[in-house]
């Protein structure tokens, strides 16, 4: 169960980070909005606990940008404010539950259980379809036309990628920040050679094209 912690107080993310781990979480951390951001649009996860006064990007605007392509990602705002126009503006942009700081970890970790617990039951799609392929997010196992391909990690993670954003151009400075985490281009080429590897191991029906002087696309059937 992996959950992202956008908090840029270091003792709290320490805190939530050892703490949410020792329940038995796989946690992601982020210290500014614009990071977090990021993270959330890139990798599967089932809960982002999210504070609200962010550097970079706050946590409004977090939310209001994520909810445009993850209605579904269970959301908890975790903030130092506690006033009622604070909560209404979070639920109203798509929080899913607020705690205010200081906080019980007991009752932060209740709270997350019953969000993720929720995602499961209602029996949602935990996996992403494009085409013949056929990503499950919590296994992280990919299919191809029913057949299970071996990835690794980053493959899997650069096919999630572009299986979200299936059909559109995705450049490979994007693709270092979103799957590699790199602000910059470290000048060499694993993007390309991380697609090759992924065309290779799916075989001829690979919908990945290559548009030129632009980025890769995965190709929606
Ligand atoms: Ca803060």
């Amino acid at each position: 169960m992996r959950i992202l912690v956008i908090e840029d107080e270091p003792r709290i993310l320490e805190f939530l980070r050892l703490g949410l781990e020792a329940e038995g979480f796989a946690v992601d951390a982020a210290d500014d909005g614009a990071a977090g951001l990021r993270l959330a649009l890139a990798e599967p996860y089932e809960l982002v606990v999210l504070d609200l006064q962010l550097p970079r990007l706050d946590g409004f605007r977090l939310l209001e940008e994520l909810r445009r392509s993850r209605p579904d990602l269970p959301v908890l705002i975790l903030s130092a404010r506690s006033d009622l126009p604070t909560k209404l503006r979070s639920f109203g942009l798509g929080a899913n539950d607020y705690l205010s700081k200081p906080f019980s970890f007991d009752e932060l970790v209740a709270r997350v259980r019953v969000h993720v617990r929720k995602g499961h039951d209602t029996g949602e799609p935990s996996s992403l379809r494009v085409g013949p392929l056929e990503l499950d997010l919590a296994r992280r196992r990919a299919h191809a036309d029913g057949s299970a391909i071996d990835l690794s990690d980053r493959e899997f993670r650069l096919l999630y990628h572009l299986a979200s954003h299936a059909g559109e151009v995705l450049s490979r400075e994007r693709l270092l920040s979103d799957v590699w985490g790199y602000s910059f281009d470290p000048g060499s080429n694993v993007v390309d050679v991380c697609v090759r590897r992924l065309r290779k191991k799916l075989g001829p029906t690979w919908p990945i094209e290559t548009v030129r002087h632009a980025g890769y696309r995965l190709a929606v059937a």
